[in-house]
């Protein structure tokens, strides 16, 4: 089948920074040297960039999973720009139909089946879905959005103003064009640039399918570092409205941090979770039906299989008792329902199933233990 044509000035951008970040770079890093103003900068400006991208375009446009002060939308949006990676309303329509059609290679824009350097790069060569590329009816409530509208409208001026602007100014302060745009200006927008794309390519390829196997989007902390919480995207597709990606508290997520501190500052607002029962029933799903096959092999396997089922059933049945007692428990505080909540029979049955939920998880997880 003959390839689509090729898009040249995406091929030029995407060249002619990449050439200047590994060749220019490295030379005036030798022969000139970068101050540390300069370093810093230039890592805040990626900062900026990238976390525009996952707090801004990713988590907040793309699936609303908090709501946000105009504010925090215009910083999103300038940043977003800066970013390089298209307006807004155009990456979250790219994004959401990635979600929708995951891993189908006629229509996800960046189906990891198409392979690493097409999910990473490649997709973006050619004009591989140009009959939908003004398509915007998957956002239609975005185009409600003020500042959304205004950064799509401007989104050629205002890329070429960050772009240029800000490395220039930042060097005419500093003493310093030349260094200034090299670092601040093209090895920032490369690192940037790439280290997103690692979400399309890298996590769908690398990592562990903690929550579901019904995709190829890996878990990986290691991933998670380089792109502000991104990396753990087994999570994210599996449950797509929740403000997190790395769930637990240890989890590498500035992105999640970043959004929750908002919310101190009165600057975020609604953010979505998704309910903790609904976590452990994937997770334990998983590590079921991963069980399950490496019993297939065993010469007792018919009898084992018999027994992680029993216990697979058990442990979702005090799952679903315990959340049912704790939600009851939780309307009977609020509403005040009744009089000493802390004497309550409701408070009496939530520490029961606790601690029968706790048992189960035990005796779970030493069943799993010796099957290893
Ligand atoms: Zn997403
Ligand atoms: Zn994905």
């Amino acid at each position: 089948m003959k390839k689509p044509p090729i898009i040249w000035l995406n091929v030029a951008v995407f060249v002619i920074t990449f050439l200047f970040a590994v060749i220019a770079v490295p030379y005036r890093a030798i022969t000139h040297g970068f101050d540390m103003a300069e370093i810093s900068f230039a890592i805040i400006c990626f900062i900026y960039c990238g976390m525009s991208i996952t707090a801004g375009y990713h988590r907040l446009w793309s699936h609303k999973t908090y709501q946000s002060h105009w504010s925090l939308r215009f910083i999103y949006a300038i940043g977003g720009a800066f970013a390089l990676q298209n307006s807004a309303l155009h990456w979250c329509s790219d994004h959401r139909i990635h979600h929708k059609h995951v891993d189908n290679n006629d229509v996800d824009p960046y189906s990891a089946k198409k392979g690493f350097w097409y999910s990473h790069i490649g997709w973006m060569l050619r004009h591989y879905h140009q009959e939908r590329y003004a398509d915007y009816s998957n956002v239609r409530d975005l185009q409600k959005d003020k500042i959304v509208m205004w950064q799509h409208k401007h989104y050629l001026l205002l890329t070429i103003g960050t772009n240029f602007v800000i490395p220039l100014a930042f060097g005419l302060i500093n003493g310093d064009v030349i260094s200034s745009l090299l670092l601040v200006g093209f090895l920032r927008l490369v690192l940037s640039h790439h280290t997103t794309f690692f979400i399309n390519s890298l996590a769908h390829i690398w990592g562990k399918q903690t929550y579901t196997d019904k995709n190829t989007a890996r878990d990986n902390g290691f991933l998670a570092f380089f792109t502000f919480g991104e990396g753990y995207h087994n999570f994210h597709h599996i449950f797509e409205n929740d403000y997190r990606n790395g769930i637990r508290w240890f989890d590498f997520d500035p992105t999640k941090w970043l959004i929750k501190s908002s919310q101190y500052l009165g600057l975020a607002s609604k953010l979505r979770t998704t309910p903790e029962d609904k976590i452990q029933k994937a997770r334990i799903a998983m590590v079921f039906q991963k069980s399950q096959l490496k019993l297939k092999r065993h010469p007792n396997a018919e009898q084992m299989l018999e027994k992680l089922q029993c216990e697979y059933d058990a442990l979702v049945t005090k799952i679903n008792e315990f959340y049912e007692a704790r939600k009851k428990l939780i309307t009977a505080k609020k509403e005040k329902l009744v009089e000493n909540v802390e004497r309550s029979d409701v408070m009496k049955q939530y520490n029961e199933l606790k601690l029968r939920l706790a048992e189960q998880q035990k005796s779970w997880q030493l069943t799993i233990e010796n099957l290893a």
